[in-house]
């Protein structure tokens, strides 16, 4: 064949780059894994749609793989399995490498949160006969996205005792399910002259939860006390008790392919949990690597990485202060020897909306892993800027493993931006780049991805936390 090609032809294969299609690049075979990688991962997505389902969730598939609570003041020798559980909503978990921690170590940082309705702290009330849930909503959303959705309940009550229970309805089948209304269209005239930013009210964000009231003819605001009574019957609670806890409404249902050909999966929450569980999975892979390596899964990534289990806490930091002490090592040594991979979604190129991406730089579905050296906005504000050295030692890895991968940028330049958790770390003085899973429909209730794209990922964290050098 190659005696055909035209100087040019092959000039251009030499110096031009051109990025390969997954769905043309991929042989039968790495199809076939990459089906059966997802499979997997669906199972952990229906699974776990908030922080605390996803650490304990993972927790245990992290303990039947050997794992144990980390012992702080123990000195662990390489091939041990160690993990770190946050007040339930962030997990750190590492393989001790051959290498000294001086040499630092290789961090895999994803988050486990994604946008919803949270309950507000006095959430039940009545109107007109029906119960409602006020909430607050988690994120960023837009409002038009989540009216006539059936909706789930996941949280946790605490009550003042210190016990606390775990509620999840609207999952199984025959469960329960919940929704927020929207007008019929035969009488939203003035509602369809609203821009869609202010088609929805979030202070009227109320989740219908039940109709009939409680039979006592004295007894007021029936229906509420009904829907509580119902509670308590289940879980023990009062009305007081939802001061001391966190439930949220996410959309009901497990992940489900999409597609004829069943290429895609389609979810709530693959932001972030597609990078959490691809970084899960390499990391059980690589039982005796070169460096150790960190897995991060961080809580609070969509209102900004606050809060104690949020990137912007101290926890990995002291995590890895406590791992090197023993050794005598400063924890700042460590830091800095070390890589990261900020593990985050990306937009993939949407053919109905072009306009937002400028195609040679967007990450498409079906192209792999993709990789951001910056998000940011308005003219980078607000990023960690991966560094051109970092950046070739990433090619070189990935290429090395022959991991399908792409680059991307966040959309058009002035177009809109957002941020990762990827600054966060930099600050510690440790190499970091962004990299994921490019997703459609992003922050939406119904996110799609590509098992290409997902099972790419993966191969990328692998070749990430065995690489030796
Ligand atoms: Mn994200
Ligand atoms: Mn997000």
């Amino acid at each position: 064949m190659d005696e055909k090609k035209t100087e040019g032809q092959l000039l251009a294969e030499e110096i031009l780059f051109e990025g390969k299609d997954g769905a043309e690049a991929f042989t039968q075979e790495e199809y076939q894994r990459a089906d059966e990688f997802a499979r997997g991962y669906k199972e952990f997505l229906t699974k776990a749609k908030i922080e605390r389902e996803a650490v304990q969730e993972t927790v245990a598939i992290l303990e039947k793989a050997g794992y144990r609570p980390f012992e702080n003041g123990k000195k662990y020798t390489s091939g041990e399995k160690v993990y770190l559980n946050n007040r339930n909503k962030s997990l750190l978990f590492a393989t001790i490498g051959r290498r000294p921690l001086s040499e630092g170590v290789r961090i895999m940082a994803s988050h486990i949160d994604s946008p919803r309705l949270d309950l507000k702290p006095h959430p039940l009330m009545e109107d007109t006969g029906l119960a409602y849930l006020r909430t607050h909503y988690y994120g960023g959303i837009k409002k038009f996205q989540w009216p006539t959705l059936p909706l789930a309940l996941h949280g946790v009550v605490c009550r003042k005792d210190g016990s606390t229970v775990t509620v999840t309805i609207g999952e199984d089948e025959g469960d329960p399910v919940f929704c927020i209304t929207d007008l019929l269209p035969h009488l939203a005239k003035e509602q369809d002259k609203k821009t869609a930013a202010k088609l929805f009210d979030a202070e009227k964000f109320h989740i219908l939860i039940g109709s009939l009231p409680f039979k006592d003819d004295k007894a007021s605001e029936k229906v509420k006390l009904n829907m509580m009574k119902i509670l308590h019957d289940k879980y023990g609670i009062v009305e007081g008790d939802f001061l001391s806890a966190e439930l949220t409404m996410v959309p009901a249902g497990p992940a489900r392919d999409v597609g004829l050909d069943q290429s895609m999966i389609g979810c709530y929450g693959h932001d972030d949990r597609v990078c959490a569980y691809t970084s899960l999975r390499a990391a059980l892979d690589v039982t005796d690597p070169e460096y150790t390596h960190v897995t991060v899964f961080a809580d609070k990534e969509e209102i900004g990485s606050e809060g104690n289990t949020g990137m912007k806490s101290a926890f990995m930091r002291y995590f890895l202060e406590d791992l090197a002490a023993p050794y005598g090592i400063a924890v700042r040594t460590v830091l800095s020897h070390s890589k990261c991979f900020s593990a985050d979604v990306n937009c993939a190129h949407d053919p109905v909306y072009p306009e937002v991406t400028e195609l040679s730089n967007s990450a498409r579905l079906n192209y792999g892993v993709v990789i951001t050296k910056y998000t940011g906005s308005g003219g980078k504000g607000g990023t960690n800027d991966a560094s051109a050295e970092y950046m070739a030692w990433v090619r070189r890895i990935l290429g090395e493993a022959d991991v399908l991968w792409q680059s991307g940028e966040l959309g058009k330049v002035d177009v809109g931006g957002g941020g990762t958790v990827a600054k966060f770390i930099a600050e510690l003085n440790v190499d970091t780049v962004d990299l994921g899973v490019p997703v459609l429909s992003m922050h939406s209730p119904f996110e799609i991805v590509s098992k290409i794209d997902v099972y790419s990922t993966y191969r990328a964290f692998k070749a990430f936390a065995e690489a030796r050098a």
